[in-house]
């Protein structure tokens, strides 16, 4: 059994946990097991720390030239893998499979940028005050880095933490969600195949709770980077905070997506296509409240549904799949109830609604992608996120009014607006309070782009040189002369 049973990585070697628990992964399209992790707990993480902690000193002392070269390398193999990356991913959360391997090319882009942009951390010289002064800032790395990664883009988000940490010079303890450790374990094997010294990358797999627990309170964590849910950052935040501990918090979404009477409706309905039915719907960037210009509501429902009724629901290895299975029942209840949420308060469905159980869909976890019209604000579905292929639809009279309406809300993640009229797109861009804002853009992320939220949605940005600062120390050194 123990030969079947995947393991951790820690310190260079392949493991089991202390706990000798095991944990199976399920495929959400078929409700079939595709593998069974070592799931481990404290104990576990607590040695991957260490190791990371031993290896800190080596790594860092590298030049950022020797590091980039283990982060090519691991670039390189990515890209030569991505489609087994891809189908892994597909296996255990559902994702369709052209999704899943534009996925595994985004994240072999984060070790091939961040290995260049990590020789260009630079300091600063200040002009002294006093003429027997010469002030100079350096950058250095903050430590051990705890990242902690969701299940919904398995690959990407661990390659967006660990490309930045590592080219600052940080060694990383890694924490996948455990509906998605196999991509994360393959991961790890073309880590080891790229040849980065041993503890300088580990992962952990297993118990969120105690896991979360030993990172926040082990003085060898620096730093702890987070995506997730908005309550389990702001658990980790108060956890952090007793030893002032570094935080980037990635967290929930409610995004608005404007559609002025102006705009070109044909990408205006592609771009929401992308922004709420990508991965299910199960995005933290996804649109949450559609906000349609009364003249052209209807135009523009139409429009979404006709491309609805072209969309191929199913098991996202299955070619043509645009739409897979929600990640498991759990989460198909939480979509389901915020539709019920809505019909209870007079929403009609205007498209979908309902569970997909015959056939194909019998064994696994399908949702029709859904519309709902004739929304109240006190639906569920305009203030809770809804991590699922449903759009709410919201008619607005006028610009000023649909900001306020967009804005209010405690979260600040992305926000979407479809105009031609050029000032008007300075205005919105400027006015909407959100981390992200996608003008005619319905998916708004790269690599090299700032990525993340204002309010309630995190702190911290990933994506470009963002994300280094994050994982470095400003140093003021003043030299007496
Ligand atoms: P989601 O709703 O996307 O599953 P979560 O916030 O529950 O969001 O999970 C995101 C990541 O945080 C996962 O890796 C999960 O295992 C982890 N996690 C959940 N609870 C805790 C916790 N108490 N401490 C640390 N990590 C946690």
């Amino acid at each position: 059994m123990s030969d079947l049973v995947k393991k951790m990585y820690i310190n260079g070697e392949w493991i089991l946990a202390e706990s000798e628990e095991t944990y199976e992964v399920i495929n959400p399209a078929t409700s079939e097991p595709v593998g069974v992790v070592s799931y481990g707990d404290d104990r576990d993480t607590a040695k991957a720390i260490d190791a990371a902690h031993a290896a800190f000193k080596g790594w860092s002392q590298l030049t950022a030239r020797e590091r980039s070269k283990y982060l090519n390398n691991l670039y390189e193999l990515i890209r030569k893998n991505r489609d087994e990356l891809a189908a892994i991913m597909s296996a255990e959360m559902g994702k369709p499979l052209g999704e899943a391997k534009f996925e595994a090319l985004g994240a072999a882009d984060n070790f091939m940028w961040y290995a260049e942009e990590g020789k260009r951390i630079y300091g600063e010289t200040i002009p002294s005050s006093m003429a027997n002064k010469r002030l100079m800032v350096i950058k250095q790395p903050v430590g051990v880095v705890a990242a902690i990664t969701p299940w919904n883009f398995p690959v990407n988000m661990l390659a967006r933490k660990i490309a930045p940490a590592l080219a600052a010079g940080c060694t990383v303890v890694v924490k996948p969600a455990m509906k998605t450790p196999l991509s994360a374990i393959r991961m790890f094997e073309l880590i080891e195949e790229a040849g980065f010294p041993k503890g300088v990358v580990n992962l952990v797999l297993g118990k969120a709770s105690a896991i979360g627990r030993e990172i926040t309170e082990n003085p060898k964590v620096a730093k702890i980077t987070f995506t997730g849910s908005t309550d389990v950052g702001k658990k980790l935040m108060e956890g952090a905070a007793k030893q002032v501990k570094r935080i980037s918090m990635e967290l929930g979404g409610h995004a608005p997506f404007i559609v002025f009477e102006d705009a070109n409706l044909d990408a205006a309905v592609q771009g929401l296509f992308e922004s709420k039915y990508r991965n299910t719907g199960q995005m933290c960037i996804c649109t949450n409240r559609l906000y349609v210009q009364e003249s052209i509501v209807e135009a523009f429902t139409e429009k979404l549904i006709e491309r609805l009724k072209n969309t191929k629901v199913g098991d996202g290895r299955v070619k043509g799949v645009e739409i897979g299975p929600l990640v498991d029942e759990g989460s198909l209840n939480s979509v389901m109830a915020h539709i019920e949420d809505a019909k209870e308060k007079g929403g009609t469905i205007a498209f979908g609604g309902n569970r997909l159980t015959e056939g194909e869909y019998s064994k696994g976890f399908f949702l029709e992608p859904t519309v709902i019209t004739n929304v109240t604000p006190d639906m569920k579905v305009c203030y809770e996120e809804t991590f699922g292929p449903v759009v709410p639809i919201i008619p607005f009279k006028d610009e000023a009014s649909v900001i306020e309406m967009a804005n209010d809300t405690v979260y600040g993640l992305a926000a979407y607006a479809y105009t031609q009229n050029n000032s008007r797109c300075f205005r919105i861009a400027e006015a909407l309070e959100y981390g992200i804002v996608g003008i005619n853009d319905g998916s708004p992320t790269q690599t090299q782009a700032p990525f993340g939220g204002f309010k309630e949605s995190g702190i911290g940005r990933e994506g470009g040189h963002y994300a280094l600062e994050g994982f470095l120390e400003t140093k003021f050194v003043s030299f007496g002369i």
